[in-house]
């Protein structure tokens, strides 16, 4: 079974690398810039080439990272009253806006974040599956839980907080999820060592 990736094992892509980049091109009428970055997940470094054009007004740029296909990836930019000019990806599989790009090491294509967190989300909270009222609402507040912690994972285990959400969700009858999540962790724990 292969796990799902978690975040922090993949190569990070921030908008601001290429915020050089895309002004010049912006200033050469929209040629194309071609140039390279190195993204670092710990250890390892990813050489990433790229070239960047204008596409109707708003940048786009194609990553070709080692061994992978070349993904092409939409950029938006937006202006704010004091810092100036601000640059947002396109998530090519979700298409929601965002700062930043996730590579994981085992995977082909850059994605945002969402794909990477476990997501809780996705559990249905209108399937009664037999519960008493009473335990949907506490998966719920569960959920509501989980969508205001941001980091669940850090130096290698679970955040704080993420345990006491465990806690919580065990209390709910949430086990499925929990072994998953526990799952998880042995299998990382076992590839550490
Ligand atoms: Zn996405």
């Amino acid at each position: 079974m292969t796990r799902p990736s978690l975040i922090e094992e993949c190569y990070q892509l921030s908008t601001s690398a290429l915020k050089r980049s895309i002004a010049r091109c912006r200033n050469a009428s929209g040629a194309v810039i071609t140039d390279q970055i190195s993204l670092l997940n710990g250890k390892n470094e990813l050489i990433v080439n790229y070239w960047l054009e204008m596409e109707g007004g708003e940048p786009i740029v194609t990553l070709a990272a080692l061994n992978r296909e070349p993904q092409k990836i939409s950029l938006l930019t937006l202006g704010t009253p004091f810092a100036g000019t601000r640059y947002y990806f396109e998530c090519p599989e979700c298409l929601r806006r965002c700062d930043k790009l996730y590579l994981s090491p085992t995977e082909r294509e850059f994605k945002c974040q969402q794909h990477f967190i476990y997501a809780l989300t996705t559990i249905n909270r209108q399937s009664t599956n037999g519960q008493y009222l009473y335990q949907l609402s506490r998966k719920a507040k569960v959920i509501d839980k989980r969508e205001a912690i941001s980091r669940i994972w850090y130096c290698g285990s679970y955040t704080r907080r993420y345990c006491s959400l465990l806690k919580m969700a065990a209390r709910a009858g949430m086990t499925d999820y929990v072994n998953s999540v526990m799952k998880i962790w042995q299998d990382v724990q076992a590839s550490a060592t």
